[in-house]
Formats: structure tokens, sequence, C-alpha cells
């Protein structure tokens, strides 16, 4: 369908559940019926429908023939990497002969499948090398003589809005290529390699080494290419003489373009962050979304929408590709999984968006002599017009620079195709020491122990191989080591392996940090075949050992989860929050999203560490995780991150995308620190710096019913942290008080229905808090206290630097008028008293001394005194990584034996005697309390019956007593299966919520 108006073509693809999923019992919320696409909410089980050009079911029904490609089983409803081929890759082909540019993109969540469809993996090959692969087929079978058709290759990949060339291997400047913008190409890459290749082997090659080179130049942060774009581009020219000698060329570009994960498009102003500023590293993604926001609504007839551009280097760049002149095809890869429900919801709106722009592709064919013409044309103009301008002026400069380009194209127009082959040939193999057309066959990883890379992207694991040859092997970051790395927490001289032939040890250097299968390593130890090395704080290796120890296919299940997995294991933290989903409830998948939040932020974690370190400002970031106490049967649970600056004790606690959108930010500091640029100075722009804030340390509950029996509460409780940790131990009174204001003491006990319709008031007292750790630990910080009745908040003084602290709060509190609703709230609700720390501002001038080039002002002394201090943490560290570990062990037994307990305490909690919690406790003494009351009423029974005995024989005065009598055994009786039932609920809710 040439020419006209066509709309960008969508497809949907889900794929299988990953391990991680499936151990999670995870469900399947994506359905697909024809080109629909059905996606359910697991929490309520609504459900959206879209519908696309095609929708892919790659989720199951597969099966893998001999050569390991996954191809549809007899239920025939896989959608394999040929199909997806045929359907999107081959028209993209078929424009290209036309004379069409094409552009494909890969849209998704990391992880979601977008390199599996664009590139593929092993004999699974996606869309790209599919393409190639069959161009290059068409061309050789091509018996035209007068057609020469020329193919030519580039690839880069964009990260914090910086162009690098994949195809170089040599260190390029830091500030990447530049684009620049000419009349005929519209934006453009200047200095881009685009190599003529002759085969479909050459382009593998390219690719090969392009991954490689993405791999190992990669900024030291392990997560670096789900935040990158990858494009690569197949420049496809057909240069046609006719019999007259004249030639014509007709060219396209085929782009590809494989997306940064969606994830954290949209991650800034979201967090409600004092840095509003988002990071370079999202501008090229969200700035994607905005202009296929625009273009769409221009689709929908919308008026005077300005579509930006040039707001960032990916937009620039394909320009062309999604608002002009291009055939463009979307694919937006989908995670199955319902813990992937808003993200995958948020792909599909994205695809449904974009489905509704409008290209007009045009043929590009002209005849190669006047593209030559037009070009001197407009040197003749640039010539002109440097002419008159004269000087040297920022003007001329450019118009200078343009002249020159002009001619470098024309030289390269007037080359033979032959000779830019032969100079591609050259170029590549004195660049890059290898062959763009022998094969190496016999890699020397085949016969020699080596350290395969792990990385979080699977399409870049496996990608780098280092040979540990028989002698001493070093790794580092010093050019002289034998394996030059680079990444957040390696030193000069890291590590000195030594194979003696049969046996390959590793050893670590002035204390580096270095993980062997989840343990630290102290000292030199022999390293088992397949062993997981972690080295720093992200570099993750896989050790291959001898020949004779490899099986095949054994490397496979050593991916990037299972090492975290590992490391999270040996620190013990991943035990408390793993809830192996038994059921498909809700509460159980949130508290394994919990999880899964929880685990993917520890490597993010260490990253911040290990950056905070190196630009010496002194934070410490952990995860925990917060519960809401309020709603504990709702699972109310979220990831925080506490931030402690070491030096003066201050801490923040930090929400998961605040952290998230600091991290960006931190990244791109230190790539700048790393590129040797300075670092912008001042607070505003520091992601390290946060004013002083009060952190809330504990809370405790304090029912409310008593009250409703007008019985005071007068007791101390503990104050727990997240953790479940006891902070403080706090007194709490609630005093029921009469019409003067005035404690009402234990003989005021009524029944609830008795209160209403009265007024009723009482007060709240909070005397003091005792064994304060905030305090003790530090005495510049001080607390206070807090709760909220009827909406409003109540707060103590602040008390400083005291372990013991007299609050000597006081608070009194009057209804009205009692209500039914008032009552059921005393019987259903607690007072939640809250305990805060807060910090004095001196930080102020601490910060600045510590604040990297600060630095200088510290004489020796301190600086010394400084590096011991974190030498004595590092100890400290090591020691509770051993005491973490037997604590796990220790965990383990005890929870079993815990689970024991609860059984037997279960069996034995109608009995009453071990183990009644605080609940049991209140509801067991209000019984006894009404227990009580109904004895005296007894006991005025026996007086009325004294009386009617002894009293005068008067009959009306013996029917009036007897009727009283009557009357207050009915009471009695109704009080007491009052109690019985109120005892019977308490304890059957205790008893449920022991049971939790
Ligand atoms: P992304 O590039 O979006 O981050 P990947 O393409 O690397 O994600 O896919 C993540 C993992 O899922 C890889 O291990 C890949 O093999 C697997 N995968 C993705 N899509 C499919 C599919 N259609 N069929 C089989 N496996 C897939
Ligand atoms: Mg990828």
């Amino acid at each position: 369908m040439p020419g006209g108006s066509d709309s960008v073509k969508v497809a949907v693809r889900v794929r299988p559940f990953n391990q991680r999923e499936r151990n999670a019992g995870s469900a399947c919320i994506i359905s697909m019926s024809g080109d629909s696409t059905t996606i359910k909410n697991p929490e309520n089980g609504s459900t959206k429908t879209f519908s696309f050009d095609y929708s892919y079911w790659s989720h199951n029904g597969s099966q893998e023939n001999e050569e390991g490609v996954f191809i549809p089983d007899s239920s025939n409803k896989y959608t394999d990497q040929r199909r997806v081929f045929q359907d999107l890759g081959q028209g993209v082909l078929d424009n290209a002969w036309q004379g069409y540019n094409a552009a494909l993109f890969a849209y998704g969540q990391t992880g979601s499948g977008k390199s599996y469809s664009m590139i593929g993996y092993g004999p699974n090959k996606g869309i790209v090398p599919i393409t190639c692969e069959e161009l290059f087929k068409a061309i050789e079978t091509n018996n035209d003589k007068t057609k020469q058709l020329q193919v030519s290759f580039s690839m880069l990949e964009i990260y914090n809005e910086r162009v690098k060339d994949l195809l170089v291997k040599a260190k390029q400047s830091p500030e990447g290529l530049k684009i620049r913008q000419n009349p005929q190409a519209g934006f453009y890459v200047d200095g881009l390699k685009n190599v003529p290749v002759r085969n479909y082997k050459e382009i593998e090659k390219l690719m090969e080494q392009g991954t490689v080179n993405r791999t190992t130049a990669s900024t030291n942060m392990n997560a670096t290419s789900s935040r990158s774009h990858m494009v690569i581009t197949i420049r496809f020219n057909q240069v046609i003489r006719n019999a007259g000698g004249e030639s014509n060329t007709r060219s396209s570009d085929i782009n590809l373009v494989d997306l940064a994960g969606s994830e954290r498009a949209d991650s800034t102003g979201a967090t409600g962050d004092r840095l509003k500023e988002g990071s370079a590293i999202n501008q090229s993604l969200s700035t994607l979304g905005n202009v296929i926001s625009a273009l769409a609504d221009i689709a929908g007839g919308k008026k005077n929408v300005l579509v930006p551009y040039r707001n960032s280097v990916l937009t620039k760049l394909l320009q062309t590709a999604l608002g002009g002149n291009s055939r463009t095809i979307m694919i937006a890869a989908l995670s199955p999984a319902d813990i992937n429900y808003d993200e995958t919801l948020s792909t599909l709106r994205y695809a449904d968006r974009a489905k509704k722009i409008q290209n007009k592709a045009v043929v590009n064919e002209s005849p190669t002599d006047r593209l030559i013409r037009e070009l001197k044309e407009e040197n003749a103009k640039l010539l002109a017009a440097l002419g008159k301008g004269g000087g040297k002026t920022a003007d001329s400069e450019e118009l200078q620079r343009l002249l020159q380009e002009n001619e470098s194209r024309m030289a390269d127009m007037n080359k033979s195709w032959e000779q830019k082959l032969e100079e591609a040939r050259k170029e590549w193999e004195r660049g890059h020491g290898i062959s763009l057309e022998h094969e190496e066959e016999h890699a020397e990883w085949r016969t020699v122990p080596y350290f395969t890379n792990i990385n979080e992207d699977s399409q870049l694991s496996g990608v780098v191989k280092l040979c540990i040859r028989v002698g001493e092997t070093t790794f580092g970051r010093s050019a002289t080591a034998t394996h030059s790395i680079r990444g957040l927490g390696i030193q000069d001289q890291h590590a000195i392996i030594k194979n003696t032939g049969s046996k390959v040890t590793l050893e670590p250097v002035n204390g580096s940090k270095i993980y062997v299968n989840g343990i630290k390593l102290k000292s030199k130890e022999e390293l088992p075949h397949l062993s997981r090395i972690k080295f720093g704080s992200s570099c993750l290796y896989l050790y291959v050992g001898q020949m004779k120890e490899r099986k095949p296919n054994e490397e496979k299940g050593y991916d990037y989860d299972f090492f975290m997995a590992e490391l999270a294991e040996h620190r013990g933290v991943a035990l408390d929050l793993q809830t192996p989903r038994i059921s498909e409830s809700m509460e159980n998948l949130k508290s394994y999203v919990i999880f899964q939040d929880f685990m993917d932020l520890l490597p993010q974690i260490s990253e911040a560490n290990a950056i905070s370190l190196e630009l010496k400002k002194g934070l410490k970031f952990e995860a925990e995780i917060k519960t809401n106490e309020f709603q504990p049967q709702q699972a109310a649970k979220e990831v925080q991150i506490r931030v402690t600056n070491q030096r003066n004790k201050k801490v923040w606690v930090w929400s998961r995308d605040k952290f998230l959108h600091r991290k960006d930010l931190m990244e791109e500091l230190y790539c700048k620190f790393m590129d040797g640029e300075s670092i912008p100075q001042g607070r505003d722009k520091d992601p390290f710096w946060d004013p002083v804030e009060d952190i809330f340390l504990g809370s405790c509950h304090v029912m409310l019913q008593s009250l409703s029996y007008c019985v005071e509460t007068d007791e101390h409780f503990t104050l727990h942290n997240y953790h479940g940790r006891e902070e403080a131990v706090i007194k709490v009174g609630i005093f029921p008080l009469d019409q003067k204001g005035v404690h009402l003491g234990e003989e005021s006990i009524v029944e609830p229905r008795e209160l209403l319709g009265k007024p009723f008031s009482y007060e709240i007292t909070i005397p003091e808090a005792m064994g304060v750790r905030w305090c003790s630990e530090d005495r510049s910080r001080g607390v206070y206290c807090k709760f909220l009745v009827n909406q409003k908040p109540v707060k103590s003084d602040t008390v400083w630097g005291k372990s013991y602290c007299d609050f000597n709060l006081m608070y009194q509190v009057k209804e009205k008028k009692v209500t039914h609703e008032f009552i059921n709230y005393l019987q259903t609700h607690s007072l939640v008293v809250e305990l805060w720390g807060t910090q004095v501002n001196e930080e102020d001038q601490l910060h600045q001394t510590f604040n990297g080039n600060g630095v200088n002002d510290i004489n020796g002394d301190v600086l010394s005194q400084l590096k011991n201090k974190e030498l004595e943490i590092e100890g400290l560290n090591e020691d509770l990584d051993t005491l973490k570990k037997e604590n796990f062990n220790l965990k383990k037994k005890l929870d079993k034996q815990q689970q024991q307990i609860d059984i037997k305490r279960n069996r034995k909690a109608s009995t009453g005697d071990i183990g009644l919690d605080a609940d049991l406790a209140q509801a067991l003494r209000l019984f006894f309390r009404e227990v009580k009351t109904v004895q005296g009423q007894l006991s005025e029974i026996k007086e009325y019956a004294k009386v009617s005995q002894h009293g005068s024989s008067d009959n009306g005065n013996i029917k009036q007593a007897l009727g009283k009598q009557e009357q207050k055994l009915q009471e009695i009786e109704n009080k007491l299966s009052g109690c019985v039932t109120s005892l019977k609920d308490s304890v059957t809710n205790t008893l449920r919520k022991a049971k939790r």
C-alpha cells in the first residue's frame, strides 16, 4: 500500500512466565482472542479489552525442536519468532525494496520481552537478525546486473541523553556523539560509524561486537542497559543504472529500536520530592511518551499541537520514523503476571495511543547525479554566505562545518562501493583485532577456565568471557590488571587468581569486596566450578572451571535472579518477607509485590551505598518494610528506605519512589564524576542532601473498649517500630470523667447502653516515656509523642536528649451526646500513640564539611580517624554478616518451635493459663468486673429476700418485693448473657489474631 497516509502498526506480545513468577505461583492476567488483548485486574476481576493489528500469544503452548527453537505445539496457539517476522519484519523488508523508510520499536517494562522479539536469544532469533538474513538472501539471488545493492549497518546506544557508537571499541568522549541537523537528512548523529557489509555473517559479527561493547563500556551500574535505548540502523541502497549510463539511487533506512524499560518513564514529579528535576536518564523515554501523545492528538483532529521532538535525543533521531516519512511498527511486550498488572496496563494504553498515529511515507528515490548537483549548489551558497559573514563568529563556524560535511558526502558518493567495503574491512580489523570474515572457532575459553559476566539484562549476560590462564590472573581498575574492570566498589587491585592447571584459587587484595556464593571472601580460597562471584557492589561473574568439569547446559540456572536471591538469603533479609503464595488471595499477592519490590531494591541500594562511599557523602541506605499497623489484616505494607548520615547520625526515611528518583540523580552525578567532569555544587542539586526531618520511631495501640464501660486504662505500653523492635515504653492513661472533670474511679462501671444520649467526657494522659533508644543513641536528638482524637492531632512538647522523658501531656475530650456510633467506635477502635524523633539543624554545617570537595578543609588527622572508623564499621558489618547467618538458621528453628507452641497455645487458650495477650487480658478483666457487679446485685436480692422474710406480713409489701426481685433477676440474666457473648467474641478475636 504505497503512498497515502498509514497509521502506525501496533502488535502486542505476551511472554511465558519467568522462573521468579513461576516460583511465586503467579496467575496469568492476559488473554487474547483474534487481534484483541484482554487484561484482568487481579484485585477485583474486572477486565479491559484492547484491539491491535496483532495480538501475539507466546505465553504457553510451545515446544522446543532439536535446534532449540521454540515452535507451536499441537494446540497451535503459540506465536513463534518466525511468525512475528513474517507479519512485521517481512513488511519492513518489502517497504525497503520499494524505497520507503521503516522503523520498528519495542516498548515495554524491563524483562517483558522487548529484546527477545527484536534481537532474540540463541537459536530463537528475533526480527533484526532474521530481517538482515532475509535481506541478504534476496540480495544474493538478485541477477539484475544493472542494479547494485548496498547495505550498511550502524548501532548506537542512548544513555543519560548521550549517544555512544556501539561499533567503536575504543573509549569514547564522555559527552558522546553530537546530534546535528541538516536540511536534507534531518537530525543525524555526527561521526557515527556506518559500516558497509557484504553478507549476513558480517552483520552478525558487528552485532556481537556491539553487544560486547555495550556490556563492557556500561557506566558501571548493573541496570544501565534497562535504562538505555539501542538503535540499529540498516541502510539499504539500490543503485540502478539505466541504458544511458545515468544512475538512480533508491534508499531506505530501517531503524530498529529496543527501547529502555518503560517502568520508570514517569518517575519524575510523582515522588513529591524536594528535587523536582527529572534525571536525564529518563528524558528520552518520557519525551517519547509525550511525542506519541501529541501525534495521537493530531491524528484525532486536535489543532495547534506542538510535538516536542527536540526535547530529547531519542525523539530527535526518530523524528522521521514517528512523525513523517516512514512505515512504522511498534511491538509492545507484555508480562503475563498478576504482580505486573499496573505496568502491563500502562503498556497497553501506550500501545493503544500509538496506533492512532498517522504517517506519510514516500519513496526515497532520486538520480545520483542530481544528489551530487544539489550538494554542489548548496556548497556554493554556503561559500557565498561565508564570504559575506567574514570573521570567526559561531555562525561562520557552523557554515564551515556544513561545507566540510557536504564535501565529505560528495567524496563518499564518488567512491565505488567496492572501495568502501574494502576500507571498512581494513578499519574493522585494525580497530577490533578480529576479522569480519573468519570465524574464530577455537576461542580460548573453550579450553581454559573463565569468568563470564552476569547482567540484570539477560541479553547482556554471558557476553564477556575472561580467561583464567595457567599462572596468575589479576582483576582491578588498574590498566595493568590482566582483566581491567570498571565498576562501583572495584579497587585498582581487586583480586588475584591463580590457576595451577588443575586448581584455581581466588584471593582478595587489601580487604577488597568479594563475595563467593553469597559469602564474603576473607582470604585465599579454592574456587569450585560454577561459583558465583561478586566483585565490588555490582560486578557479577559465573566461574566456569576446567574442561573436564563442564557439562552441557549446566550454566543455565545461574542467572541474575539466582545471584540476587543467594546474596539476599545469606544476609537473612529475604526470610521475613518470602511468603509463598498458597492461594490467589489479594493479601498474598500484595505481600508478594512488596517482596519483589524489596528484592529489586537491594542491588540499587548497594549501588547507592557504593556511590555515596566513592563521592565521600557518608550516607548509608537500608531498605525496610513499613507495616501499616492500622490495617495489619490488609497487609498494608510498603518498602521504604532509611538513610543515615554515618558521621552526624542524622536519619531520613525515603519512600521507594523518592529513593529511585534520587538514585537516578546519583547515577548521573557519578557518571560525571567518573568522566572527570565538574560536579554541580549546592544543595538544590545534591541528591544526597535533604533538610532534617522528624522520624517515626514507633507506636502502640491502646484499646478504647474499657472506656465504653467507664473503666479507666492506666498502663505502660511498649512502642514498637516497623521491624517490631522495641523503641521505648510509654505510660498512657485514659480516664472517664465526671461532670466536674474529675476521674470517675473504680465505682463508675456502667453498661455501654447506659451512656447513650448523655454527655460524656474523658481524659487522655501521657505522663512519661522510658528507655527511649533514639535519644540514648545520640543525646542531640529529641522526641515527642502524638495521637489523633476525633481527627484532631494532639502533640506533646519535644523533650531533648533524655532517654527518660516527662511529657506531662493531658488532653480532655468532651462528647456532647453519646450515640450508638460512638459506642461502637469505642468498642472497635484503639488510640494509636506515636513516638517521633527530632533532630537538630546543626547538621547544616557538618554536612558541608563532609560534602565532597569540602574534604580538603579537614586536616589529615580527622581524615585518618574517619578512615579508621570506616574500617571499624566494615569489620562490624562482617561480624554482622556472620551473626545474620546464624540468626538465619536460628530463626528457622525458632519458627518451627513457634509453630508448635502456637498449636499448643491454641489448645490451652480455653483454660487461659499461658501466654495471654493484652487484648485477651483486657477482655477477661472486663468480664471479671462485670461478674463483680452481678455479684453485688445478687447480694442486693438477698437483702430483699431478708426484708420480705422478716419484714411486715403485709401482702402488698411482699408482692412489691417479689416484683423487684423478678425484675432484678431478669437484669442479671441479661447482663450475664451479654458478658458471656462479649467474652466469647473477645476470645475468638484474640485467637484469630494469634493464628495470623
Ligand atoms: P527486555 O528486553 O524487555 O528487558 P527480554 O527480551 O530480555 O526482556 O526478556 C526477558 C526474559 O524473558 C528473557 O530471559 C527471555 O528469554 C524471556 N522471554 C521474553 N519473551 C519471550 C518469549 N516470547 N518466549 C520465550 N521467552 C521469552
Ligand atoms: Mg532488553
